[in-house]
């Protein structure tokens, strides 16, 4: 079957074969990888090879700490506020879907916000243009989504804070659905951070890539877990991290490197994305309502001109190994996610299935 899960999404075929042999006997050891100390030197090995390979994959710089913790993005929501808001400062937010809008609500409980820009009125279906951005200029840092996982929502740019407020405001990303499809330029961050459970391996992970000088500023009473230079300083073995996840985003890692690396990732992207949006275009039968510079080349999101034929395609899809097509319950249609793991013959696949129903059905 062709996965198009949004997550947990599609893992690569050749590193689920590496596991499925690791997970009985973990290079003759006579134990899986899953039953071996966390502080033990095998394991501490798969942990650093993780790091330095995400390490080389983004060419993070060496005044970044990668960490790799738990709770997800949704933790991630509460634990970004708590590290970097310091005392009552507010903080400013880019609304671009439902993700930004958790992200928000939660930095609410902690400290103030200030919404610099939403495209709430507008269905979310395009970043809101800069000129029309509200920035705070004494705000802690600045959060956006670079991908919007459930509108299909991208940016086609990283705010330069230097530029909005001119000065040094971190700039913080949740990059959970669109981070190691491409390069990225680490140094322009604060802090990014990512669920593992679409680009990095299974759910369970969520790894924060933080600039050091953000560290060490939580107020007094933050618990233990969730103070980013604690973990830092315990290389995120504060507590027993999830061995499984963290060896297995590993093994994707790896794999990453032997495709060529993300410029490599991103040229396949590019590709699969730009075949699956000529798809929906090239006919009246298919539709996707996002702004043109903001089609997210890892979620895409479509309808069909007439709705109630939907659970026929989802139906019919589903039965010839197109799965996981449904859109999120709470925008309902169709999304086909398109993660690194998704090979370019399931968007062949997708897309002839789409032109046969559409001319049986159309
Ligand atoms: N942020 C984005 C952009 C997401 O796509 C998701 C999950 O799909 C989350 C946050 C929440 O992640 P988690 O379920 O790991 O907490």
């Amino acid at each position: 079957a062709f996965n198009f899960c949004a997550g947990p999404a599609a893992l690569p075929e050749a590193v689920l074969q590496q596991a499925q042999a690791d997970l009985v006997d973990w290079q003759g050891r006579g134990c899986s990888v899953m039953e071996m100390s966390h502080r033990g030197k095998d394991f501490v090995r798969i942990a650093e090879e993780a790091e330095q390979d995400l390490r080389d994959l983004l060419g993070v710089p060496d005044n970044y700490k990668v960490l790799f913790l738990q709770g997800g993005a949704t933790l991630q929501f509460a634990q970004v506020p708590l590290n970097l808001l310091r005392g009552n400062a507010s903080a400013d937010y880019v609304c671009t879907g439902v993700w930004s809008e958790k992200a928000i609500a939660e930095a609410r409980k902690l400290g103030g916000v200030n919404v610099v820009a939403s495209d709430e009125a507008n269905n979310f279906r395009a970043v809101p243009s800069l000129s029309a951005w509200t920035p705070d200029r004494d705000a802690a840092y600045l959060h956006y989504t670079p991908n919007e996982t459930i509108h299909g929502v991208e940016f086609d740019f990283i705010p330069d804070t230097a530029a909005l407020y001119g000065r040094d405001v971190p700039l913080v990303a949740d990059y959970s659905s669109s981070i190691l499809s491409e390069p990225l330029d680490v140094s322009k961050f604060g802090l990014i951070y990512a669920g593992a459970q679409k680009n990095i391996g299974p759910a369970g992970i969520v790894v924060v890539i933080v600039r050091e000088d953000l560290l060490g500023q939580v107020p007094a009473g933050t618990p233990t877990m969730l103070d980013y230079a604690v973990a830092a300083k315990n290389g995120s073995m504060y507590n027993t991290p999830p061995t499984f996840s963290w060896y297995l985003a590993g093994l994707v890692f790896k794999w990453l490197k032997q495709q060529g690396g993300l410029a490599a990732m991103a040229e396949v992207n590019a590709r699969k994305a730009a075949r699956l949006y000529a798809a929906i275009d090239g006919s009246d039968f298919y539709g996707n309502p996002v702004a043109l510079p903001n089609r997210s080349r890892m979620n895409v999101p479509f309808t069909l001109a007439d709705a109630g034929l939907e659970k026929t395609f989802l139906a019919e899809a589903d039965a010839r190994g197109l799965i996981n097509l449904a859109g999120h319950r709470s925008v309902g249609g169709m999304r086909a996610s398109l993660y690194n793991a998704v090979p370019e013959a399931a968007v062949e696949a997708l897309t002839a299935f789409m032109a046969d129903f559409e001319q049986r059905h159309g």
